[in-house]
């Protein structure tokens, strides 16, 4: 018996095999370009690789609506090509096997739950920070999709009166997404993220609008863990920043865990996805 997993991103799509043990016997990196191009070579990939069922955490917006006639789609991405573009259509013309089908995020999150920063919990929220910003859930062990998939990047945020950045998102004027992904951090001091200095103000203000989405995550959801990934968060400094004023924020109200314990980095780094997604397939196999 073999699982495969796809980790579809906008800048790469990672597949991968694993036997029964979750041990990987095959892995692939594939650049994102078009469609055609991309998953051409997955196809192929699992063609010399064949498994039993598989798990697609993709790049959104996606379409996870059973009942939906475009279920299965990519949906108003503006990345070229892969609008309204029928990713699991394609991939079951090409193996009809069971399928686990849900967006990047929250197989980060089903991994991190399972064998990650929150093993032993029953939830979970896992951001990312990075091009963009993403978040998943599992809730009682259950990933978490509603008419659709949650959006965490776009909740809108409270606009620091100092900061006289607009933000980035074409959508919102002050989501976070906008106001707190890499790019926002580019825009607003015109370098790259990765060359402020770790005692740059600007981390106290990434971490003023973090927390605000760590409060608005605690009070509508609360999760057992809040775990944060991506580029971004390479910046180690901004855990305790985010700690401070997430309870500065919250003024005492819900008594979360150890914050210690509750704001986290992601512990299964890169292989977050990947594992969430073999889990995800190995579970519609039994
Ligand atoms: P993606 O979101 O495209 O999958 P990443 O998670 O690496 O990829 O996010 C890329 C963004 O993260 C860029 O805006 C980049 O400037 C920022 N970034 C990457 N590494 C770091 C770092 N060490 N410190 C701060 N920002 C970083
Ligand atoms: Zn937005």
């Amino acid at each position: 018996m073999k699982i495969g997993a796809i980790e579809a991103g906008g800048t790469k799509f990672v597949c991968a095999v694993s036997d029964e043990q979750l041990t990987i016997v095959a892995r692939e990196q594939i650049p994102t370009t078009t469609p055609a191009e991309t998953m051409g070579a997955v196809i192929s990939f699992f063609q010399k690789n064949p498994v039993d069922a598989m798990g697609i955490g993709s790049f959104g917006p996606i379409d996870v609506a059973v009942n939906s006639a475009t279920y299965g789609y990519i949906t108003a991405t503006p990345k070229v090509g892969w609008r309204d573009y029928d990713f699991l259509g394609t991939m079951k013309k090409a193996f009809d096997i069971p399928y686990v089908w849900t967006t990047d995020v929250n197989v980060a999150a089903y991994g991190e739950l399972k064998l990650g920063a929150a093993q032993g919990l029953k939830s979970c929220v896992y951001l990312t920070v990075g091009t963009g910003i993403g978040g998943g859930a599992v809730i009682n062990g259950q990933l978490l999709h509603g008419f659709g998939h949650p959006e965490m990047g776009h909740m809108l945020i409270r606009h620091d009166p100092a900061d006289t950045y607009q933000g980035h998102c074409p959508f919102h004027a002050d989501c976070l997404e906008g106001l707190a992904a890499g790019p926002a951090l580019e825009q607003r001091y015109q370098r790259k993220a990765q060359t402020l200095a770790g005692d740059d103000p600007a981390w106290t203000l990434e971490a003023n609008y973090l927390a605000q989405a760590c409060v608005d995550l605690t009070v509508t959801l609360s999760p057992e863990m809040i775990i944060f990934g991506g580029g971004v968060m390479k910046q180690q400094q901004l855990f305790p920043l985010i700690r401070q004023q997430f309870a500065q924020q919250l003024a005492g109200y819900v008594p979360t865990p150890a914050i210690d314990d509750y704001i986290v980095p992601v512990q299964l780094g890169d292989n977050a996805g990947i594992t969430g997604c073999l889990l995800l397939a190995q579970e519609q196999l039994r």
